[in-house]
């Protein structure tokens, strides 16, 4: 058991409340009581956050999940870096065997003595995609949504989250069977119009990949997609706050419309995160990465060098919300719609996953279970 004062807590009730958290058994026990009990950390000079949780990531550290399966714990070590906690390694469409593969390296399991970010699963987007919306994905890979192609794809086997087209021929079926086995299941890289989406939500969809990203731009006579998604109370939808992957002001119109109450925001990050600019893999791709952006050589983004916390940040400078607001986007949001509502907040029961961020928001220290898995090398933590 250990106890920790921070700056700030970043918990609705906190605010009023001795900044004072306790932690036992991996899991929060008391918040703003003034007894310590254990071990004590002084931590005056940061705030206290739940952990980032990214449902879009492609690799880290110069590794691609999607062409380096066997990469993925070992950059998943090193992810509290960026203070995410919990995220979905994100497999781009590929040959099933290769998809199957990656998840063989998930069922693995973590490595022994491993500490970092907590994988519930992968996300599989595609291979059930539309071939006009393909962005970066090889069109040539991508399948009709047979059944016997899933037949395997359950949670238990690693498939916590897969990327669909709704319209495609038998989508609709596959959206059914796979979400009542416990599979979020998410719209994107279609050509959806908004009747087609609405089959697709009411087969089973929750969630929509990279809003805007790879679907038919609004039209005042032919809604689509993105029309859809927005007015469905159910569909939370992820956003890559790059500011190159969708403009500051469609950012806004979309904040006017539902603040934080559904949006998500994912990095979509390649394999150039935490890496200088040059050359690095995605998929069966290169991709060029120059400092803000990664592309392919003819210039369509191919995932994003985005951190969560720059994410956090875009978003709070082009919608003028505030820190609080901006912060659900990255933490009580997605853990909601994975189902998991023991992550992302800061309360008595919940998995103690948190960050403690400076004033000029570095992470100073990573936490995943009331494990310290991260400590920047200038972090000032005093225990006692
Ligand atoms: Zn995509």
């Amino acid at each position: 058991m250990f106890s920790i004062d921070a700056r700030k807590i970043y918990h609705p009730e906190m605010f009023n409340r001795e900044p004072r958290v306790s932690v036992d058994s991996g899991k929060f026990v008391t918040l703003g009581e003034q007894k310590k009990a254990g071990r004590h950390l002084r931590a005056l000079e940061y705030d206290l956050v739940p952990g980032f949780i990214d449902l879009q990531i492609n690799g880290a550290f110069g590794y691609d999940f999607t062409s380096q399966p066997d990469s993925i714990w070992q950059v998943a070590e090193r992810l509290p870096e960026f203070g995410i906690t919990t995220c979905l390694p994100t497999i781009i469409t590929s040959p099933l065997e290769v998809m199957e593969n990656a998840l063989q390296v998930w069922r693995n399991n973590k490595p022994t003595g491993y500490q970092g970010t907590y994988l519930p699963g992968l996300h599989l987007e595609g291979p059930f995609l539309n071939p006009k919306k393909k962005g970066v994905h090889a069109a040539g890979l991508f399948h009709l949504a047979d059944p016997r192609l899933v037949q395997e794809w359950t949670p238990q086997n690693g498939v916590r989250m897969v990327t669909i087209a709704p319209e495609i021929p038998g989508a609709i079926n596959l959206i059914i069977s796979l979400s009542q086995r416990g599979i979020l299941m998410s719209a994107g890289h279609s050509l959806a119009d908004v009747h087609q989406a609405r089959a697709g939500f009411g087969a089973g969809i929750r969630y929509a990949t990279h809003l805007f990203n790879a679907m038919t731009p609004i039209h005042h006579r032919e809604p689509g997609l993105v029309m859809a998604i927005l007015e469905h109370e159910e569909i939370s939808y992820g956003m890559i706050l790059d500011g190159l992957h969708v403009a500051p002001e469609l950012v806004r119109m979309v904040w006017h419309y539902q603040g934080n109450r559904r949006l998500i925001l994912v990095t979509d990050a390649s394999a150039a995160l935490g890496m200088p600019a040059g050359t690095y893999p995605l998929g069966n791709n290169e991709i060029q990465v120059d400092g803000i952006s990664a592309r392919l050589a003819d210039g369509t983004l191919a995932g994003s060098i985005l951190s969560p916390l720059k994410a956090l940040q875009n978003l709070q400078s082009f919608t003028k919300c505030s820190f609080h607001e901006a912060l659900a986007c990255l933490t009580a949001n997605p853990a909601r719609v994975l189902g998991m509502r023991d992550r992302g907040v800061i309360r008595p029961g919940a998995v103690a996953d948190f960050v403690l961020l400076s004033a000029d928001q570095q992470v100073a220290a990573t936490f995943v279970a009331g494990e310290l898995v991260y400590q920047a090398p200038w972090a000032n933590l005093q225990w006692d």
